[in-house]
């Protein structure tokens, strides 16, 4: 017979370490003394459980239970290896209030999921001499609460056998190890306890991408708010297109194979819904654009194919910055969407962008159904729209095919304006192209573009308009109502 004198029952969900201390305390021992392993990991556990069984004369099965390993692996990782794993390391979280008085960690809490007690609740503390003092920081805010309310209720054991919570585990991972790398002291902006938790610490982790956060305090002011996100598609669009763009600003490798196992991993928010269908998920800024952009469509008869790639304003600069560039690309890819009553269509966006000729297709460059639209932007697709109208609508979907080879165009431009400055046909074709339809070129041609802008004269300028001009006519009758080609800003003011 070895069980022992006094043997404390296994609290629900209590760790094996914490259940081996409580025993060897209990009988004024040392773990050792019983032949109980102290040093954790999931291989040691398995023998402590067994020992275990013995000493409190349980069955085996009753106390093999409690260990980790129980868990599916999207939950504790691979340990052993040299993958993430979601288990902490030495020091067991506890609750300062909770675990002193019961004395048992609980089992949840080795996930990294659960900064705050899960009865009480007070933000769990990483050191042991700490058990008898109070939190430092109060108590957690509502939000706080809820979020981690939504975790405890996915941990619960007999849904943790679903395929589908299981999913949403490795989401929350995936999301809160692209949140955390691009995190700072502002972003992203939390609830107010998590923000003051936020200020308190002198250095937030930024790395999960092989062990757990370090303590508590760095999981909550990342963990909560990414299960919020979870929760919410419009807020999961938002952090996600944030922290993806955030991280867009590194270089590093460990930030481009991030986003690249992010956007593999983490299925990006569901779309927005159908304006005329009434949704918790429908965006009011995006219902309230496609009202406006319908309305201008019934009264001008606009259409997606008089959309430039670039609908820059009249006073904007023949080449355009490269960041408003990429803002207007946004907006014509919006208003393309909006304009073909695509927005319920996955494949409207990419469509979009072949059709504009726009060169990224990347995902992170999702211009609406992933990162959402606020009401700036919105205001602006429906000023750019209104523009386009006021301006006259111009078939520029038919120009962009016609400048797509435009040899014929060269070799008459360049007999009727002689002396044109050095430019290769490529050169000279975009510095067209940019005057009529404006739209993405590649860099190098965009930089030798300026260079032939600045080198011609006023009068070389309008010669070669008005080539470009009787050309677009000649070549077949204009279906096309073309634009009069806009006259480059100096020229106004000479
Ligand atoms: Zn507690």
């Amino acid at each position: 017979m070895t069980a022992l004198p006094v043997r404390p029952a296994p609290e629900h969900d209590e760790t094996i370490s914490s259940l081996t201390t409580r025993v060897a305390a209990s009988n004024g021992l040392h773990p050792h003394q019983l032949g109980l392993p102290t040093t954790g990991g999931l291989r040691s556990e398995h023998r402590a459980a067994a020992r275990l069984a013995e000493l409190l004369d349980l069955p085996p099965e009753q106390v093999t239970a409690l260990t980790l390993s129980t868990y599916p692996p999207v939950l504790i990782g691979e340990t052993g290896r040299t993958q993430r794993t979601w288990i902490h390391g030495r020091y067991p979280w506890r609750c300062p209030r909770c675990t002193w008085r019961g004395g048992a960690v609980l089992r949840r809490w080795h996930l990294a999921l659960h900064p705050l007690c899960l009865q009480c609740p007070s933000l769990l503390s990483t050191s042991g001499a700490d058990a008898h003092g109070m939190p430092e920081i109060g108590a957690p805010d509502t939000a706080a609460r809820q979020a981690q309310a939504l975790i405890a209720q996915d941990l619960e054991p007999d849904r943790l056998r679903s395929g589908s919570v299981q999913r949403r585990f490795a989401n929350l991972y995936l999301l809160c190890e692209i949140v955390a790398a691009s995190s700072d002291t502002q972003w992203p902006k939390l609830p107010a306890w998590e923000h003051d938790l936020r200020t308190q610490l002198p250095q937030p982790r930024t790395d999960w991408s092989r062990r757990p956060p370090a303590t508590p305090s760095d999981a909550a002011i990342v963990v909560l708010e990414c299960a919020r996100a979870l929760a919410d598609p419009q807020r999961q669009r938002q952090l996600q297109g944030e922290a993806v763009e955030r991280l867009d600003g590194h270089h590093s490798d460990a930030a481009r194979a991030l986003v690249r196992r992010h956007n593999a991993g983490v299925p990006w928010a569901a779309r927005p819904a159908l304006p005329n269908v009434p949704s918790s998920r429908t965006q009011p800024v995006l219902a309230s654009l496609i009202k406006t952009i319908q309305r201008l469509q019934r009264t001008s008869g606009i259409q997606a194919r008089h959309l430039p790639a670039w609908p820059v304003e009249e006073a904007d600069a023949l080449v355009p910055t490269r960041d408003y560039r990429r803002e207007l690309e946004r907006r014509a890819v919006i208003l393309h969407i909006l304009l073909s009553g695509r927005w319920h269509d996955p494949g409207a966006e990419a469509r979009a962008r072949r059709d504009l000729g726009l060169l990224t297709r990347s995902r992170r460059h999702r211009a609406l159904q992933d990162a959402g639209i606020d009401a700036m932007r919105a205001a602006h697709v429906a000023r750019t729209a209104e523009h386009l109208i006021g301006q006259g609508l111009v078939d520029h979907h038919d120009l962009r095919q016609r400048f797509a080879t435009p040899t014929g165009l060269l070799t008459s431009l360049r007999r009727k304006v002689p002396n044109l400055p050095p430019a290769s046909d490529v050169v000279l074709a975009a510095w067209c192209r940019l005057h009529l339809t404006p739209g993405p070129a590649n860099e190098v041609t965009l930089a030798d573009v300026r260079v032939l802008d600045e080198a011609l004269n006023p009068e070389q300028r309008l010669q070669l308009l008005d080539a470009v001009d009787e050309h677009l006519h000649a070549v077949d009758p204009p279906a096309v109502n073309v634009p009069s080609p806009a006259v480059p800003a100096q020229d106004r003011s000479a």
